[in-house]
């Protein structure tokens, strides 16, 4: 008896592993085999000085634009652009739109097919006066020096918008002509809401367009973005999170300090905030980080490929692993941040009313009601009114794009001609893009910057000396001549 127990455990593990092997065996690369490399030869001084005198002009949107009328800097910037460009300027047709907006529309010989639309944002995000001393050069001088272009929006997001327009400028010089229409879109304030992308869609709207593929920033290029895997990889990002700020309000009775309640406003709305903190929201391996673990699996080392592979065992154990970090938590679940409390006027005065802003970043496949449902059940308190933020703009999830389709493929292909030694990967974008006013009208929409990037110099964007490779301008021009090459092959 006791023997046959054992022999059928030693079975039932022996099939687990065998189940477990074929799994893993079974995946393939989801990397393109064989690809030839193919980079266009450019003019590494030239594109250098343009980026330079990109950084310079003080593109900077911040909510007071109004007050100080920034608007001058990027008329100049387009006058810039024009200046620079000039046979993508006397080619393309240039169209603005919510005043400093711009639309280039690249007309394909085949009217017929859907187009593609490259997107990137023309505003960067200000320097603040405390870190304006530890900058290396003036944050606006646009300085080259020790093999890198350094300034404000360097990597956020002026490469991705130079590479574009140096990458048209030439093809058009050369000749080439689009299969299908190409847009150029470059928002004036996605930093600040995005309402001139917004702009943009609603024209193309209005034009009954519908876009083949939308290219917006995103990945980058870099090591150690995946947990165990040693190569550099080309991340796309194939959805992004939605967003919601949710305020908490309390109103106490007030009066003098020397009688208290036993609780009062700041009390109650400090045990809410503990209580939303210690109770997250679920993290699961769903989405866009699914597809990620599933197309890098095959690529990976073994004992991660057999992880990767048998998610429906493997999930827990990953899961818990990937929680501990803030970047993979923020990859697993709707994540919640207390950003703002304010109460209380006085040391001896008990305040009337307390009031929280937390932020929720919501993944794909949750929703603002389902981020509502949960603040409620879980502060559980009627003392505590609560309300989606009005001030900012709730936003859902984006739906995740496929990776199965010719549009991808033809992304995949462009990176791997430009960068042959790095891993492709799709993944979720944890911010907000530009790209997700395009949902409507546009179902393959990959959030991907052709810029190879140290993890150091991540730290850089929106941060002090922020700055970019000079090798890695180039490469992000021959990317996206590639791109723009290869969309003539997509059927
Ligand atoms: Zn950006």
């Amino acid at each position: 008896m006791f023997k046959k127990i054992i022999l059928s455990l030693l079975g039932i593990v022996l099939l687990l592993a065998a189940m477990l092997l074929f799994n893993t065996l079974r995946q393939t690369s989801k990397q393109l085999g064989q690809v030839k490399t193919n980079k266009a030869t450019v003019d590494k001084d030239l594109v250098v000085n343009h980026l330079g005198g990109a950084l310079r002009h003080k593109t900077i949107s911040n909510n007071l634009n109004q007050m100080y009328d920034l608007g001058k800097n990027f008329t100049a910037f387009h006058q810039y652009l024009d200046s620079i460009y000039p046979n993508l300027t006397a080619k393309l047709t240039k169209e603005t739109f919510a005043k400093y907006s711009l639309l280039y529309t690249w007309k394909g010989k085949n009217t017929a097919l859907k187009p593609v639309l490259l997107l990137a944002h023309q505003d960067v995000v200000p320097v603040d006066g405390t870190s304006e001393k530890d900058w290396e050069f003036d944050a606006f001088s646009g300085t080259v020096a020790n093999g890198y272009v350094l300034g404000r929006g360097a990597l956020d997001d002026k490469t991705s918008l130079i590479g574009i327009m140096e990458a048209v400028e030439m093809l058009v010089k050369n000749g080439f002509q689009p299969e299908r229409t190409i847009y150029l879109a470059f928002g004036h304030d996605e930093e600040v809401g995005g309402l001139g992308a917004q702009t943009i869609v609603e024209a193309l709207q209005a034009r009954k367009i519908e876009l083949e593929m939308v290219v917006d920033e995103g990945g980058l290029i870099s090591k150690g973005s995946i947990p165990g895997i040693q190569q550099e990889v080309a991340l796309i990002g194939t959805a992004e999170k939605g967003y919601c700020s949710v305020e908490l309000t309390v109103k106490g009775e007030g009066g003098h300090s020397s009688m208290p309640p036993p609780q009062t406003a700041v009390g109650v709305l400090s045990a809410a905030i503990q209580r939303l903190e210690a109770n997250q929201m679920p993290a699961r391996i769903a989405g866009a980080t699914r597809q990620m673990l599933d197309f890098i699996a095959a690529d990976a080392p073994f004992f991660l490929r057999l992880l990767f592979s048998n998610l429906w065992i493997s999930e827990p154990l990953l899961r818990s692993q990937f929680v501990k970090s803030n970047s993979g938590n923020a990859a697993l679940r709707t994540t919640t941040a207390a950003t703002v409390f304010n109460a209380g006027i006085k040391d001896n005065v008990i305040p009337t009313q307390a009031k929280a802003v937390v932020n929720f970043r919501i993944i794909p496949g949750e929703t603002i009601e389902d981020v509502l449902a949960h603040v409620k059940r879980t502060i559980n308190d009627p003392r505590i009114a609560v309300a989606q933020s009005k001030s900012q703009m709730g936003q859902n999830p984006s739906p995740v794009s496929p990776t199965d389709h010719p549009s991808f493929q033809t992304l995949h292909q462009s990176i791997r001609e430009v960068f042959p030694d790095v891993l492709v990967a799709p993944y979720l974008v944890v911010g907000a893009t530009d790209s997700r006013r395009f949902i409507p009208i546009c179902k393959n929409i990959y959030r991907f910057m052709p810029i190879r990037i140290a993890s150091e110099d991540l730290k850089r964007v929106h941060g002090t000396n922020e700055r970019v490779k000079v090798d890695c301008v180039v490469e992000s021009v021959q990317f996206y001549a590639r791109l723009i090459e290869n969309l003539n092959g997509l059927k």
